[in-house]
């Protein structure tokens, strides 16, 4: 069990795009359980992406209860590995908030319904069905995988003041 440092943004590690996995091999399923593990031990997420954790590699993990939404959600915490969407329809707002960016939250607007391709543990390639908060967790994860995070959906104004915030907390302020 490793619990890593949980990155703050602003930090270039948040900000770039990450590499693509070239072999689901045990150092990807190591990289998967510590992100299930710092997940846990934060608490409080639905997700958590490489790069949040210094590793800008294209991996992130989701647990949604199942029972949410009717059943659209994880069974567990499950990793998807080299996600891409390949379908998505309709729109939605709703408020995130991230992990890398401590106790803020800002209105995204989102796809409903998506169909990921990605891979799993075992370097099969799956596809997923998702709607509303699932389909939005996926879009957020993603977003960190290109290192794109909810505040760049915000006004300037909101983005700078909390970044300003951020980096108070950073100085331990
Ligand atoms: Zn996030």
């Amino acid at each position: 069990m490793t619990v890593r440092k949980v990155h703050i943004w602003p930090d270039p590690v948040l900000q770039s795009t990450s590499e693509s996995v070239k072999q689901v091999d045990d150092s990807i399923r190591e990289l998967v359980q510590d992100l299930i593990d710092t997940m846990e031990h934060v608490g409080n997420s639905a997700g958590l992406s490489g790069p949040q954790i210094g590793v800008s590699k294209r991996v992130f993990v989701v647990d949604i209860p199942a029972e949410h939404n009717d059943g659209n959600g994880t069974d567990g915490p499950e990793a998807f590995i080299n996600p891409e969407i390949i379908e998505k329809e309709g729109q939605f707002e709703w408020d995130e908030g991230c992990l890398s960016i401590p106790e803020e939250r800002g209105k995204v607007k989102r796809a409903i319904r998506v169909i990921m391709r990605y891979q799993d543990l075992n370097g099969e390639t799956q596809e997923r069905e998702a709607f509303d908060y699932l389909s939005g967790c996926f879009q957020h994860e993603l977003d960190h995988l290109n290192g794109k995070l909810w505040v760049d959906y915000q006004s300037a104004l909101k983005r700078d003041m909390i970044r300003k915030k951020m980096l108070k907390l950073k100085a331990g302020l």
